[in-house]
């Protein structure tokens, strides 16, 4: 190997030189003094410089010239501590070009050790693409952030007046209902005094009158009762009564309320209590949820079916289902009949009774004690609604505000 070194160096030689001038970054070394010794193509055509222009020049050329005093002072202290390392690493440095443009740049510098002294190579990248592009980003970013602020601040707002005619709404309704509520509670009454007949009798066509009278206005308290509880609940004032109770004992309270309707209907009416612990919830609201579910599994269920109330115990949630032998719900309408003035059809009866409000109030009524209600139902078969309520409902929910 010894013998062909000459020829081996002279080969290696010339490949390091096409190298060097194949890099797309500008090469220089420059001596002890920072006179530049070596330049490569990339660095002409950076600084638009020739070869010869460059050669024996001091470095500092290429530098602005408010950056030249410093320069020459750095790197004296780069022969102090010589090391391969970034120049300025964290400063923004320039490159100065022939015509006097200036350039945003990225130096690498490697120190080698000569009979000569040290020389020092520095590697330098153009960084103008690279800073456009970065530019280009970050205004892209900026503008943005810009359009995302205002478009939040805009929806803040929007939100805000939402939320403010929602409470207009609910404020509106609450009254409304409650100013309703009161001269229909004299039709219902009179209503009823009539037809007891008291104050004379009434031939079949004035009593026929007298009880379409009754049983519209109490429909009409039923839907103003709905609507003002479904708009205590939207605007957030609807306030939980935490109380511990017996659920078999209030299953049952809500079974008696239907014994007569259930009879007439020749519907058994059953219900399987398996919870022994106290529940802990607002025991009206519980009554109010169950006895929507048992109301609607009679009135949707023909002369000779069945309703069955079963309750148990899950982890920490007391499980109450409901389940009839009616004539269910289609797949296609199970989500939507939690929603406010849903009604699929007909009663059994044929026509259509209640407010379409009871199911959305229910479940609203589950979800504000912590609890979820599903429903299983196949058309012809019968449905079966189940709802969960935590056993201390309350004390999670006050806990976790
Ligand atoms: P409504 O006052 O009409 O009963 P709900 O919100 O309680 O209002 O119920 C909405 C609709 O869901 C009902 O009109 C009915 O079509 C359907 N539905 C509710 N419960 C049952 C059930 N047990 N069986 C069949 N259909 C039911």
């Amino acid at each position: 190997m010894t013998s062909h070194a000459p020829a081996g160096n002279a080969r290696a030689d010339q490949q390091l030189r096409e190298l060097l001038e194949a890099a797309p970054d500008a090469i220089m070394q420059v001596d002890q003094a920072g006179s530049i010794l070596l330049v490569n193509r990339a660095a002409e055509s950076m600084f638009g410089y020739s070869r010869q222009d460059l050669l024996g020049q001091p470095i500092e050329i290429l530098i602005p010239h408010e950056y030249r005093e410093p320069h020459a002072g750095h790197r004296g202290k780069y022969r102090a501590h010589p090391s391969t390392r970034a120049m300025g690493s964290g400063l923004e440095l320039s490159g100065l070009r022939r015509d006097g443009s200036r350039f945003p740049v990225e130096i690498s510098l490697s120190p080698s050790h000569t009979d000569q002294g040290l020389r020092v190579t520095a590697i330098i990248r153009d960084m103008t693409e690279r800073k456009r592009a970065e530019d280009k980003l970050r205004k892209l970013q900026e503008a943005y952030i810009r359009d995302l602020t205002s478009s939040n601040h805009e929806l803040a707002l929007r939100n805000r007046e939402i939320e403010q005619a929602n409470r207009l709404k609910s404020e509106f309704l609450a009254s409304m209902s409650h100013e309703l509520r009161t001269p229909l509670h004299t039709i219902i009454g009179f209503s009823e005094l009539l037809g007891e007949e008291l104050e004379g009798p009434l031939n079949e066509r004035q009593k026929r009158f007298v009880s379409h009278i009754h049983k519209d206005s109490i429909h009409l308290l039923e839907l103003i009762n709905d609507i003002l509880d479904l708009s205590k609940i939207e605007s957030g004032r609807l306030e939980l009564r935490p109380e511990v109770f017996d659920l078999k004992a209030v299953v049952e309270e809500s079974l008696a309320a239907f014994q007569t309707l259930s009879q007439a209907k020749s519907i058994a009416l059953e219900a399987n209590v398996a919870v022994a612990q106290p529940v802990e919830a607002d025991r009206l609201r519980f009554k109010q949820i169950l006895i929507n579910l048992l109301s609607n599994a009679l009135k949707f269920t023909p002369e000779g079916g069945r309703v069955d109330v079963e309750c148990a115990v899950r982890e920490s949630f007391a499980v109450v289902s409901v389940r009839d032998t009616g004539i269910g719900i289609a797949k296609e309408a199970q989500q939507a009949v939690f929603d406010k003035f849903y009604q699929v059809g007909a009663t059994t009866k044929g026509i259509r009774e209640g407010t379409g409000l009871g199911l959305a109030i229910t479940k609203r009524l589950v979800e504000e004690h912590g609890g979820r209600i599903t429903l299983e139902s196949e058309p012809g078969k019968g449905s079966r609604f189940t709802f969960t309520i935590p056993l201390n409902a309350i004390k999670k929910r006050g806990s976790s505000k």
